[in-house]
């Protein structure tokens, strides 16, 4: 094409995001600028609010271990600059001319994805999650519906989001404990679920940290008799306080014995590599372990096909948070009987710090951002 065709094209596109960026709303959070980096203040734009948004004034936010492997591009290549956070409390502050669901005031929260394509058989299902075209994530996504805006999470003051992938929070929920059921409560809860786990059912719990330590209380919920495996001395009087029937510290090979055949489900947290087959043996046939943990890429634990034919009829699958309507069940179902995840609120001044402390194992059990350090 000749440049005296691309010179309008080019002006057009500037004025279009000039335009756009004029009808934004300005927010401010902390982002990563680099790979190895430190979180720095940051200013950018939102999207306008449309008439099927809400804005949302953050409170609380969660540091979900996925937000370490996102910044240190553990699975793919990260986008700079990148403000995480996928578990986010807050209240409207505004609503599209077109909103039922929300009224200003209102306590609302947004969990892993801002919207999908909302067409396809798994999101009419209620399964975004799984959308044929790939959902939009929260933060370091291509949002389609946005001009292929790349999303910033809730690392911040506020977020624009369609009411369709928001979620209410109820008045009496614990706020500033509510904001990991968004991530670490709904990805547990919902295997938990599809496996149909009941009274006396043997589960495991691997990996015992955010997620881990929701999965226990909602196994045990459940009627489930839960036994959790980690690699630490620490938390074994937290597992049993919580209700777990035993702990074991796989680093201690007596606390193993006797374990092959015992459970029905494991779901698997880890986030970093380990033997898949120590668990699958200790499947009862027909058993299901499920993956949630997502080690980096150079850490991916490989399954030995060999071993697994001889440990005949174990499942094991993976499993990625939960729909919009069940992450409102998961929600619901924490709130209305009581499991909140164990928080300690930090200032957002100390993510790099929580962030050192998350993968050393020194966190019980989630750090919470309190976004009035923004201020
Ligand atoms: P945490 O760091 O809070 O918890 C992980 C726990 O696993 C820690 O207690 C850690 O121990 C323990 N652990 C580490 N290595 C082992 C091992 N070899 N055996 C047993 N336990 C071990 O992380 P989160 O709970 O926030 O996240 C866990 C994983 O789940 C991450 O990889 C995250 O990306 C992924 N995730 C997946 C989702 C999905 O949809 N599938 C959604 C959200 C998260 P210690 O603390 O002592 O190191
Ligand atoms: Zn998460």
């Amino acid at each position: 094409m000749k440049t005296k065709y691309l010179l309008p094209l080019f002006a057009f596109a500037w004025l279009a995001e000039t335009a756009l960026a004029a009808d934004g709303i300005p927010a401010r959070g902390y982002a990563m600028f680099a790979k190895d980096g430190q979180f720095q203040p940051y200013e950018f734009q939102r999207h306008a609010v449309g008439d099927n948004d809400v804005l949302i004034e953050i409170l609380y936010s969660g540091i979900c271990h996925s937000d370490i492997h996102m910044v240190r591009g553990d699975w793919s290549p990260a986008r700079y600059p990148m403000v995480p956070g996928h578990e986010i409390a807050g209240r409207v502050t505004q609503v599209g001319k077109n909103v039922t669901k929300f009224r200003v005031g209102d306590t609302a929260g947004v969990g892993c994805m801002v919207n999908s394509c909302g067409v396809c058989d798994q999101c009419k299902a209620g399964q975004e999650q799984y959308c044929e075209k790939g959902a939009t994530l929260t933060y370091a996504s291509r949002d389609q519906r946005h001009g292929g805006e790349i999303t910033q999470g809730g690392y911040s003051d506020k977020i624009v989001v369609t009411e369709s992938f928001a979620i209410k929070i109820p008045e009496k929920a614990e706020l500033d404990k509510v904001a990991p059921l968004l991530c670490a409560g709904v990805t547990t809860y919902s295997p938990l679920r599809f496996t149909k786990v009941g009274p006396g059912d043997e589960v495991a719990v691997a990996g015992f940290g955010g997620l881990g330590h929701m999965a226990l209380q909602y196994a045990v919920s459940f009627g489930a008799k839960v036994t959790v495996f980690d690699i630490t001395e620490n938390k074994r009087a937290d597992a049993l306080k919580l209700g777990a029937v035993r702990y074991v510290n796989v680093n201690n090979p007596d606390e193993l014995k006797g374990l092959n055949g015992k459970f029905r489900v494991i779901l698997s947290t880890i986030p970093a590599n380990y033997d898949p087959m120590l668990y699958l043996r200790m499947l009862q046939q027909d058993g299901e372990m499920v993956v949630l943990g997502l080690p980096a890429a150079k850490d991916a634990p490989s399954l030995n096909i060999l071993a697994l034919a001889f440990t005949p009829r174990r499942k094991i699958y993976g499993s990625q948070i939960g729909g919009i309507r069940e992450t409102q069940e998961a929600l619901n179902y924490s709130v209305e009987h009581r499991l909140y995840p164990q928080v300690e609120i930090i200032p957002i001044q100390k993510l790099d710090e929580a962030y050192a402390r998350v993968v050393s194992g020194d966190v019980k059990f989630r750090y919470v951002i309190d976004m009035k350090s923004l201020k």
